[in-house]
């Protein structure tokens, strides 16, 4: 074998990255040992302090470097909406929007019976806790959609469906089988301004 132990590893760690096939893999791991050799060791260290500085926020599920995050910690935002997300990095995206001002949740997964990702999975419990904790007049589910996405929608609806506040979801305004950070911000922003009941 030419190619060293560790050399595959580092490929292998590569191609764990969505949307890294196994050949960028292999360039990157080239270019890492080979050309730039002070920024990888730089990547290195940076990818440590980032990851080791970042916790979940116990309120809202958002990783950030303090619990809890900037947006639970304020009160300038309102607790009338709680806005449900799949991931930290949608948050990211609707607050560029500029156009909410609510709270948000994250459930960190969509429902994948298949891929053994049920209710607890997407943290169903601390959801409930959630919104018992901040009373919402509207839950926004703006989760992308695909089948994992429709299902997630599906199973809070019955889960959640005859309290008092009301359920809306973003218009079809993103592509279906589309991510969130796929849509142009102004998809986005349509899509959250036109929501509609669940
Ligand atoms: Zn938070």
């Amino acid at each position: 074998m030419i190619l060293s132990l560790s050399f595959e590893r580092l490929v292998q760690a590569l191609s764990r990255f969505p949307g890294i096939g196994k050949k960028t893999a292999q360039r990157l791991a080239w270019h890492l040992v080979s050309q730039n050799r002070d920024f990888a060791l730089e990547l290195a260290e940076t990818i440590r302090t980032t990851v080791e500085l970042y916790t979940t926020c116990s309120s809202c599920r958002m990783l950030c470097e303090s619990d809890p995050c900037p947006l639970c910690g304020s009160d300038e935002r309102n607790d009338r909406q709680l806005c449900i997300v799949e991931s930290s990095a949608d948050i990211y995206i609707l607050e560029n929007m500029n156009e909410y001002r609510g709270r948000y949740f994250v459930l960190g997964h969509l429902l994948s019976p298949l891929e053994g990702i049920g209710p607890q999975e997407i943290h169903s419990p601390e959801l409930l806790a959630r919104i018992s904790q901040n009373q919402p007049e509207e839950l926004i589910l703006a989760l992308k959609p695909s089948a994992e996405g429709e299902a997630t929608i599906h199973y809070l609806y019955e889960l959640l469906k005859g309290k008092s506040f009301s359920i809306t979801r973003l218009s079809t305004g993103i592509p279906f089988g589309g991510d969130l950070e796929f849509s142009s911000m102004l998809t986005l922003a349509n899509a959250f301004k036109r929501r509609y009941s669940v």
